[in-house]
């Protein structure tokens, strides 16, 4: 496909690329335009089906603001003598590691690793970990594209806003179609707004709900408050099943029940055509999760860290990292920077070939667009990868398919629970200030129904930390939500790490 003729900036230019942006599973395409190889403008690209032609704050943000930001880490740091930072060049880099990276390797990789980046992690070692989700089957039957045709929407613990931001366009277009769509969520956010029907329930009763709707398809007797509810829409799958999605959000896979989700779907793709998408970060390879790698950590000699792992750690394992040669790539210098031994500036994938891996809805390829900084790499500029061919996209089975024996949770339904996950700014906006504005500040939101139970006002506090209540109708009852991605080194409006505020290392979802 060639570019529009009509350029869509009125800022002058003398360069035109087209990229994809990776900021989600989305992968939208967009248009770059530079002069003197600096980006001066994007939109999003007209021809490029997921998106044709929009593009999202955060992608706008990452595209155009994060390759300049003036807050990146420009040169690889070596720590001296405690908190002394000094500036080396590539050679020293690749000397430290020859002394350092050794034993029993770990490596955790993030959102901006590519899949080149993984295989190269597998070169080096078996431990490979994430804070993405695995899954070992296709997280999505479908594109977003093909879900404005779906009748009824069906949405689980799920605000594809705050994670699949482009999807969100083709919801609202399936709204506009006069699609039926029901939310059953502990909060009440863009997709609830486009619903027919909106439930509120804390976390473990979404789940309860997702269960016994599995079994109301069934046939199966339901003992649940909602059971007419859940009934009236098992009948409308069984009715609609070619023309039904079921969409589910990751933070429920972060979750003690994450195999309770699982199993549910499974068998409702068993027994009824319906499509479904799980959306948020999640890795079609295999990894080990958040929960494992902060059960490791003590035991690994050595660690390749990419992103900011410290944010799930608590004090002990802060220190633990902290007493380990930890070699760490990242974008900006954030709290698993300061433990780290070694800091290396990364490149973001409009700098580089980058074949994206972890997405909701397949992976895909993009080549670079703008020139890298200097003094930057990526892993296999450090360990090279003797081929490279371009990935195949994913050829895995269908949840349904996926043969593994697994065991549910209880579902325990008393008690407050606390829910971790996602708002408008996650880790890298923070360090804009324009996306950071977008939610800049980290409280406890709960209903006042809530506050009254917990006995609180304007604080809560959870252990020794204190964070601001805000009153809001827009949560469940029994349900305090807190974003995630704050942590105490941002530089526009610090919040606590999650790592300090839940007890289920590596979880989003815990009882108070
Ligand atoms: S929706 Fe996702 S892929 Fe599209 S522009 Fe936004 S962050 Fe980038």
């Amino acid at each position: 496909m060639s570019y529009t003729s009509i350029p869509l900036t009125v800022k002058d230019f003398d360069d035109v690329r087209r990229g994809i942006c990776f900021g989600c599973g989305c992968n939208c395409g967009y248009i770059a335009y530079l002069k003197e190889k600096k980006i001066i403008d994007v939109y999003g690209d007209p021809l490029n089906p997921n998106n044709i032609g929009s593009l999202c704050s955060k992608g706008i943000t990452l595209c155009q603001q994060i390759p300049y930001n003036p807050l990146r880490v420009k040169n690889p740091l070596l720590r001296r003598n405690g908190n002394e930072w000094e500036q080396v060049g590539k050679e020293q880099v690749i000397a430290w590691i020859k002394g350092n990276i050794k034993g029993r390797v770990g490596i955790f990789l993030d959102r901006f690793t590519d899949l080149i980046d993984y295989k190269v992690a597998k070169r080096i070692t078996e431990n490979i970990y994430s804070d993405a989700v695995y899954l070992p089957f296709r997280a999505s039957s479908l594109s977003p594209q093909q879900w404005v045709n779906k009748k009824l929407i069906l949405m689980f613990e799920c605000e594809p806003v705050f994670s699949e931001v482009m999807a969100t366009r083709w919801l609202v277009d399936a709204f506009e179609k006069g699609s039926y769509i029901v939310t059953v969520s502990s909060r009440y956010t863009t997709a609830p707004s486009k619903a027919k029907k909106r439930i509120l329930l804390k976390p473990p009763l979404v789940i309860r709900f997702l269960e016994d709707l599995t079994k109301a398809v069934r046939g199966e007797i339901v003992n649940n408050p909602l059971k007419e509810e859940i009934e009236k829409i098992a009948e409308l799958l069984r009715f609609m099943e070619g023309s039904s999605l079921i969409v589910i959000g990751d933070v429920l896979l972060h979750s003690p029940w994450k195999n309770n989700v699982f199993k549910a779907l499974k068998k409702l793709r068993s027994i009824l055509k319906v499509d479904y998408s799980i959306v948020g970060d999640v890795s079609n390879q295999e990894i080990m999760e958040l929960p494992r790698f902060l059960e490791d950590v003590e035991k690994l000699d050595s660690l390749i860290v990419f992103g900011n792992p410290a944010v799930y750690m608590n004090e002990n394992l802060i220190q633990v990292l902290k007493e380990k040669p930890v070699l760490h790539f990242t974008l900006f210098p954030n709290l698993t920077s300061n433990c780290a031994s070694l800091v290396v500036p990364t490149l973001l994938f409009q700098e580089r070939d980058f074949f994206g891996y972890r997405s909701s809805f397949g992976s895909s390829f993009a080549s670079k667009v703008i020139d890298p900084p200097e003094n930057s790499f990526c892993l296999s500029d450090i360990f090279p990868l003797p081929h490279v061919e371009v990935p195949e996209n994913s050829s895995l089975p269908f949840i349904e398919h996926w043969e593994e024996n697994f065991s549910s949770a209880f579902v325990e339904e008393k008690g407050v629970y606390l829910l971790f996950d996602r708002v408008l700014s996650e880790e890298i906006g923070h360090w804009s200030l324009w996306t950071h504005e977008l939610s800049p500040q980290q409280e406890a939101i709960m209903n006042g129904k809530t506050a009254e139970k917990l006995g609180v006002k304007e604080i809560l506090n959870i252990g020794d930390i204190k964070l601001s209540v805000k009153i809001s109708s827009n949560i469940a009852d029994d349900t305090v939500f807190i974003p995630f991605s704050f942590e105490e080194t941002q530089p526009f409006g610090s919040g606590v790490r999650i790592g300090r505020l839940i007890k289920r290392k590596g979880y989003r979802i815990e009882k108070l």
